[in-house]
């Protein structure tokens, strides 16, 4: 049974910018037994993979050579949103700082590394409709107990 949806990237699927995955030990095993559905919400945004970089600043989104990318960050947010309500799942753990995955704190529009508060697009939309929310860096014990059990 799928309990989980997580960042694709941290499942080991290459769908970041730079073409690459930011596998997770605990989120490849995860999805290895069953336990997570996968989803990119910038894979589904028409932005193409390997693309540039993407930070937040304001409202807006833009790459690192200044393109204003806020339609699809904003779109690809939106079908991800619908594959999270047509997954069945209510918990989600995804891929920190990430302008689209990102809680509680990303990366801040400057391009430097420096994060500021706020959530990723697709995120704020999970949040918004009552989904646990978790990043690779703190998921929930609870994880722990389900692989341990599939053993
Ligand atoms: S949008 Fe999310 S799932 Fe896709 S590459 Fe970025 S962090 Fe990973």
């Amino acid at each position: 049974m799928t309990r989980y949806l997580v960042s694709a990237c941290l499942a080991g699927f290459p769908c970041r910018y730079d073409g690459k995955a930011k596998p997770c030990a605990e989120i490849v095993e995860l999805y290895k037994a069953g336990l997570a559905q996968i989803v990119c919400p910038e894979s589904l945004s028409g932005l193409p993979v390997p693309r540039e970089p993407t930070e937040k600043r304001g409202d807006k989104y833009y790459s690192r050579s200044g393109r204003d990318v806020t339609a699809n960050i904003l779109a690809g947010a939106e079908k991800a949103l619908n594959k999270a309500l047509n997954s069945g799942c209510r918990k989600a753990i995804l891929k920190s700082r990430s302008p689209s995955c990102g809680i509680c704190r990303i990366y801040d529009g400057t391009f430097t590394g420096n994060l500021t508060e706020g959530n990723g697009a697709f995120a704020a939309k999970l949040l918004e409709i009552g989904f646990e929310v978790y990043t690779e860096e703190s998921p929930p014990e609870e994880i722990y107990r389900m692989l341990f059990r599939q053993k």
